[in-house]
């Protein structure tokens, strides 16, 4: 680590205490970076990396709502804006009692880069609460939403602020975040992604995600002459990303063996497809029903309390968390055969596991990378908005595909001018942060 880098890296520490997740983040970016400040020391002149590692502006607010047994609760929320020097902040809002500052400043942090992979112009945000939408009846959601987006709304709008969804805040919170914010400024605008189709939304933006996680996994195993037919794949979570994923990579041949949640995963050697995937479509985003319900209704083997990653397979791709593949996951992973990891979550892989994997050189796809479809896709919606147009399933599917490619061909490239080929983290990391380090040199010291 060059002195430049160590010194960002110790304020950053002691500016933020109490944010492992933050620090995780910020550490794996400032790592991959040394060859690009050797080659532009303009950036450290121009204080680009003390700059891009503080919050623009970071939002705490009350959400105070009354729950259905007339019983004042109190949450709290976040609205992180990281970075506008190359668009509009653009991120989810995730719900889930973990929900901190310092996790909201960790996803806010890879959204810079994602969001600048993805070429379209979008700048870096991150929303959330600590608020548990889980055995939440329909009413109470529905309060929680609006009285989330009372305090919010001040802060974000169509060329401003574009939040979406992420874990716990799916098309159901964004209807009622828009109705809320439309009732309040009385603008129908572009101001959230992830709308619903008669509102504003785009086709395939809730497919976007883990359909571009396949995309992106084809482009690995060309690159080393492999496709993804007959290959086995191990997921995680049984959410928007991971049935979507089950989707698209059945159409590519591959078979899905495994799915689950918090409680434990489904092992299904045959692969999840036909009825048993059309169970899963709906069992989380209509029914809000645990992943075992699948196991139950088809006959397939539970395994209780454990993640899925002990299981034999050629892929693996974490669907859920940040961190849930430690490096013990990892060491079993490659001890049963596995040759591919494609992080479709957001830094589902610990930093000691995703060092295993790059020294051990199998295919390593990093979240930023991989998981950028949805964001990219929320982008094209805005675009939509914008012209007060929508395009066809195709149109979007085809465009998304084709961002997906240039990811994976500019995170490469990055990796090998700065001599580090083959490693997509510091590829991904080094093509995101030089975009938006361009632009900040460019506007000055803002
Ligand atoms: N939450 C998603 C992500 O982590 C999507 C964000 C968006 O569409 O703005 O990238």
């Amino acid at each position: 680590m060059s002195q430049a880098i160590k010194e960002v890296m110790d304020q950053v520490t002691s500016r933020n205490p109490h944010e492992p997740e933050f620090l995780q983040a910020v550490k794996e970016v400032l790592e991959s970076l040394q060859p690009v400040l050797e080659k532009h020391p303009e950036f450290i002149e121009a204080g680009i990396l003390e700059r891009i590692v503080e919050p623009e502006r970071q939002i705490i607010f009350r959400v105070p709502w009354v729950d259905d047994q007339g019983k004042v609760r109190v949450n709290r929320g976040y609205r992180v804006q990281f970075n506008s020097a190359i668009g509009p902040y653009k991120g989810g809002i995730r719900f889930h009692p973990s929900v901190t500052l310092g996790t909201i400043k960790f996803l806010g942090f890879e959204q810079i880069f994602k969001n600048s992979l993805t070429g379209l112009p979008i700048g870096g945000g991150k929303g959330g609460s600590d608020f548990d939408p889980r055995g939440k009846s329909q009413g109470e959601v529905m309060r929680f939403c609006q009285s989330f987006m009372t305090e919010l709304y001040r802060y974000i709008g169509a060329d401003i602020d574009v939040p979406a969804g992420d874990i716990g805040v799916g098309a159901r919170e964004i209807g009622y975040f828009y109705g809320q914010y439309k009732r309040i400024t009385t603008l129908f605008e572009g101001v959230l992604t992830g709308k619903g189709l008669t509102w504003g939304g785009s086709l395939a933006r809730p497919e976007a995600t883990g359909y571009g996680t396949v995309y992106f996994l084809e482009e690995m195993l060309k690159a080393r002459g492999e496709s993804l037919q007959d290959k086995s794949i191990a997921i995680s979570g049984y959410g928007n990303v991971g049935t979507f994923f089950i989707q698209k990579a059945n159409q590519c041949g591959a078979k899905v063996i495994t799915i689950g949640d918090e409680n434990g995963y489904v092992y299904d050697p045959d692969g999840i497809k036909d009825e048993k995937l059309d169970f899963l479509m709906d069992l989380w985003v209509v029914h809000r029903r645990p992943a075992k319900d699948l196991a139950d209704k088809f006959g397939l083997q539970w395994v209780s309390g454990k993640r899925p990653w002990e299981v034999a397979c050629d892929i693996a791709v974490p669907t859920a968390t940040q961190n849930e593949l430690d490096l013990e996951n990892a060491k079993q992973l490659l001890s049963n055969g596995c040759t591919c990891v494609a992080e479709a979550a957001n830094m589902p892989c610990t930093a000691e596991a995703v060092n295993l994997f790059l020294e051990k050189q199998i295919l390593f796809g990093p979240a930023k990378a991989v998981n950028a479809g949805g964001v990219a896709t929320s982008a094209l919606e805005m675009t939509q908005n914008s012209m007060r147009y929508s395009w066809t399933f195709e149109e979007v599917d085809t465009k998304l595909k084709s961002i997906m490619g240039n990811i994976y061909r500019n995170a490469s490239q990055a990796a090998q001018d700065y001599g580090l080929e083959g490693n997509l983290v510091a590829g991904a990391n080094i093509a995101g942060f030089l975009k938006v380090a361009q632009a900040m040199l460019a506007q000055g010291v803002v």
